[in-house]
């Protein structure tokens, strides 16, 4: 399995801006904000793409989407919304291939995105 800078992320071999971590997840936030707040959500149990979570137990990917849910809701968002992105693959543009969810919010978002 490709090595990500994710990886390293959670490895501690790079720097990162961290706003929670548990046994489950580590969030933190994106080196290229693309909003007031842009925080990174990634399970510690490594998954490559969206798609790879229909093979997961329930249990694992519940507790990582309430996971997601309380960050938002820790970063104070959740009064005026936010959006969470997930991208999967080439036109989903994908990116860093380990699975991240996208949190963003502090402004007014547009639909559909681009
Ligand atoms: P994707 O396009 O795969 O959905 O999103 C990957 C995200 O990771 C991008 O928003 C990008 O800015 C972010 N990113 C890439 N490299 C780093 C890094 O080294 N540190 C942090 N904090 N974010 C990164």
């Amino acid at each position: 399995m490709e090595e990500t800078i994710f990886d390293k992320i959670l490895a501690g071999d790079i720097p990162a801006d961290k706003v929670f971590e548990d046994d489950h997840v580590l969030a933190f936030r994106d080196v290229n904000p693309r909003a007031p707040v842009h925080v990174l959500v990634i399970p510690k149990k490594k998954v490559v793409t969206f798609t790879e979570l229909k093979d997961r137990e329930t249990e694992e990917v519940g507790l990582f989407f309430q996971r997601v849910a309380e960050v938002a809701e820790q970063l104070g968002l959740d009064e005026e919304g936010y959006r969470i992105v997930m991208n999967k693959g080439k036109h989903g543009q994908q990116t860093v291939h380990y699975i991240h969810a996208h949190i963003l919010g502090g402004r007014q978002m547009s639909w559909p995105p681009g």
